[in-house]
C-alpha cells in the first residue's frame, strides 16, 4: 500500500514511501530500492545455482515489471565477465498497444546498452492476436496469445543461445497464477509454471527473480530509478479469467497479510512432492506440428493455430 499522509520510514527518518504489512514496516524510496535489489538477488541465486552460462535472456514488454527485470538482470550480470545480457520482446501484433510498449522498451535496451531482438508473431506464426481475436470469438485472447507469446519467447532464447529465461513475473503475478492452477485442479501445470527447478529438453529454463517482490514496490521501484516503462494496458486484458483472481489475491492479501507469500510456498511444497515421487511435471515430447516441448501430440499453440484456420461454424461455403 503507498502512503499519503507523512510516516517515517522504520530504517531512517527519510519519509515512508510504502507500508508492507506483510513485513509489518515502512520504507522510504532508498530503503525500498535496497531491499527490492536483495530480494531480486537472493532470488536469482536461488534459481539459478551454480550458474556457469553465458548468455541470459531477459523477455522484455516495455512495462514496469520487465523493465525491473531487465535493469537488475543487467545490473547483476555486468559484475560476470563473459556473460551476455539480451532482451527479447514479442510483438504479437495488437494494434495501438504494443507499438507503444515496443518503445519504451527499445528506449531501455538503448540505455543499458543490451542487445534487443524483437519477435513477430505475425512472421514467425503467420497471424497476430488482433487477427486471432476477429475469429476465434468465443475464446479469451489472452489464452492463444500467453501461449503463442511463451513459445516465441523460448525459442528466441534458444536461438540466442540462452541458458536462462528471465520472466519478469512479481510476486502478485505468481500469487495468482498458484491460485488459478489451484482451482482448477491443474496440479502438472503448476509444476510447471516458472521458476523452474529441472531442465527440459529443448525448453530454455524459465527463471522469475522478482517472484518476492509485490508487483506495488515493482511499480514503485522503477518510478524511483527513472526506469522508461509504459502504463498501457492491452486492450484485451478485461476479457482475461486472471482477473477474479487478481480481485480474490488483493483481498486474502488485505484480510491476511503474507497470504501471497504463502501460496508461493504452497505450489514449492507441492512441486517437491511431485518430484520426490518421481512425476513428471514437464512437457516430455515434442510437437506433431512444429517440433516444439509439448504435453501431447499436438502443442497448445498449434492446437491454437489449428482452431483459427478451422472452418468458421454456420459459414456456409458458396
Ligand atoms: S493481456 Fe492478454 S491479449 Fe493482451 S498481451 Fe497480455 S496475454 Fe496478450
Ligand atoms: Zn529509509
Ligand atoms: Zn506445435
Amino acid at each position: 500500500m503507498s502512503l499519503s499522509r507523512a510516516v517515517e520510514c522504520d530504517r531512517c527518518p527519510r519519509p515512508a514511501v510504502v507500508d508492507r504489512p506483510y513485513a509489518a514496516d515502512h520504507l522510504c524510496d532508498p530503503h525500498l530500492a535496497e531491499t527490492v535489489r536483495d530480494r531480486f538477488q537472493r532470488s536469482l541465486r536461488r534459481q539459478l545455482p551454480k550458474f556457469r552460462g553465458r548468455t541470459v535472456a531477459v523477455a522484455v514488454s516495455g512495462g514496469k515489471d520487465s523493465a525491473v527485470a531487465l535493469s537488475l538482470t543487467h545490473a547483476y550480470f555486468q559484475r560476470r565477465r563473459g556473460v551476455e545480457v539480451v532482451a527479447l520482446t514479442v510483438n504479437e501484433g495488437i494494434r495501438g498497444y504494443r507499438p507503444k510498449t515496443i518503445r519504451s522498451a527499445r528506449a531501455l535496451t538503448k540505455t543499458l546498452g543490451v542487445r534487443h531482438v524483437v519477435v513477430r508473431a505475425q512472421k514467425e506464426l503467420g497471424t497476430t492476436t488482433d487477427a486471432a481475436a476477429l475469429r476465434m470469438v468465443g475464446t479469451p485472447p489472452c489464452s492463444y496469445c500467453g501461449v503463442w507469446r511463451r513459445q516465441l519467447l523460448n525459442r528466441a532464447a534458444r536461438d540466442a543461445g540462452a541458458d536462462a529465461l528471465v520472466l519478469g513475473f512479481n510476486l502478485d503475478d505468481l500469487a495468482q497464477t498458484v491460485l488459478m492452477n489451484v482451482a482448477r485442479a491443474d496440479v502438472a501445470r503448476l509444476g510447471r509454471m516458472a521458476p523452474h527447478t529441472v531442465r527440459q529438453d529443448g525448453l530454455v529454463p524459465r527463471v522469475a527473480p522478482l517472484a518476492e517482490v509485490p508487483e506495488r514496490e515493482v511499480y514503485l521501484y522503477a518510478r524511483a530509478a527513472g526506469l522508461p516503462f509504459d502504463h498501457a494496458e492491452c486492450p484485451f486484458a478485461h476479457r482475461a479469467s486472471r482477473n477474479v483472481f487478481r480481485e480474490a489475491v488483493w483481498q486474502l492479501e488485505e484480510a491476511l497479510p503474507g497470504t501471497r507469500q504463502s501460496l508461493l510456498r504452497s505450489r514449492e511444497t507441492i512441486v517437491h512432492l511431485l518430484e520426490s515421487v518421481g512425476t513428471v511435471t514437464g512437457a516430455p515430447q515434442r510437437c506433431a506440428e512444429c517440433g516444439e516441448p509439448s504435453t501431447g501430440t499436438l502443442c497448445r499453440a498449434c492446437e491454437y493455430r489449428r482452431e483459427l484456420s478451422a472452418p468458421v461454424m454456420g459459414v456456409a461455403a458458396s
